[in-house]
């Protein structure tokens, strides 16, 4: 079993990293140093989350004792709408490579569907070796694939993907035309803010919790083997050390065909993060089937 996709520019991408939305400073430097210990060598990180300074210490320091070099590393960060326009862009993306202490990022990904040419100097720069694209629907995929003069396709598109929201359909899609697909929210995301005591909760799912049972495995550790199994990348959150080891033991057992279909059919086109406030926009993407 491959621990990595080979993305359309060749570059391997660890197929399992750590998420780092909600990761609070203070505790996210020591969550990403131990995520380098355990064998993470893939780490997803955005601006908006406001602990990439705290983030780029751990690199850092990881790298002076050793532990991993720079070539090894594969630093995912996003660029939030808001910055747009060229010079807040410049702006926004050298905080991001400042706070991170890094000379370049391996993917920079537009954090909501927006168009990509304005990110293609950085690639032309040498300061970001692809892009791609988070919370995009198939439509607006063809829109960017369809843009004349397109210099560098998107590698990937991160999406919120697990049991309950499947997405069968979008990974077709973006495989069919060469686009990895990373799978964000891979546990359900139980820490997002906005959670109800009513919403259906992935990790205490019975039926899946019975399939782990059997491979003496814990609920987590299917859910992410559940996407590695279906070569889609996956990026689950932690800042417990324990944790964070148990994510990355994903690939010393392996779910049988049955047990996959078992769990693809407990699609329910559920969203830990609908993005409501924004539907009313033009570009929301989560009205489209996919
Ligand atoms: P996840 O589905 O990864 O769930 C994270 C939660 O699960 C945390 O509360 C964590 O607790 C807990 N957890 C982690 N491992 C285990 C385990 N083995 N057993 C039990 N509980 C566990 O949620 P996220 O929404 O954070 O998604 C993952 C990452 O995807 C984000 O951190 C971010 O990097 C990215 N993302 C991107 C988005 C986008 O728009 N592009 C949107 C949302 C997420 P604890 O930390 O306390 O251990």
């Amino acid at each position: 079993m491959a621990t990595f996709v080979e993305l359309s520019t060749k570059a391997k991408m660890p197929i399992v990293g750590l998420g780092t939305w909600k990761s609070p400073p203070g505790q996210v430097k020591e969550a990403v140093k131990a995520a380098i210990d355990a064998g993470y060598r893939h780490i997803d990180c955005a601006y908006v989350y406001e602990n990439e300074n705290e983030v780029g210490e751990a690199i850092q320091e990881k790298i002076k004792e050793k532990a991993v070099k720079r070539e090894d590393l594969f630093i995912v960060s996003k660029l939030w709408p808001a910055f747009f326009e060229r010079k807040l862009l410049r702006d926004a993306f050298k905080k991001t490579l400042t706070d991170l202490k890094l000379e370049y990022l391996d993917l920079y990904l537009i954090h909501w569907p927006q168009g990509l040419q304005v990110l293609e100097e950085l690639v032309d720069e040498g300061l970001v070796k692809a892009l791609g694209v988070s919370n995009f629907n198939h439509f607006q995929i063809e829109q960017i694939l369809n843009k004349p003069g397109l210099k560098h396709k998107p590698v990937t598109n991160q999406v919120e993907c697990h049991p309950y929201l499947t997405q069968e359909k979008l990974i077709q899609y973006c495989h069919s035309k060469g686009i990895s697909v990373t799978a964000y929210s891979p546990l359900g995301s139980p820490d997002r803010p906005w959670a109800k005591p009513e919403d259906p909760s992935l990790l205490d799912d019975p039926k899946i919790k019975a399939i782990a049972e059997k491979h003496k495995k814990t609920t987590a550790q299917v859910l992410i083997r559940f996407q590695v199994q279906r070569n889609v990348i996956v990026i689950p959150k932690s800042v417990t050390p324990a944790r964070i080891k148990e994510n990355f033991q994903v690939f010393d057992f392996k779910l049988s065909d049955e047990e996959m279909a078992t769990i693809l059919s407990f699609n329910r086109n559920w969203r830990a993060c609908h993005v409501n406030h924004l539907s009313h926009l033009e570009g929301y993407p989560f009205h489209a089937e996919y």
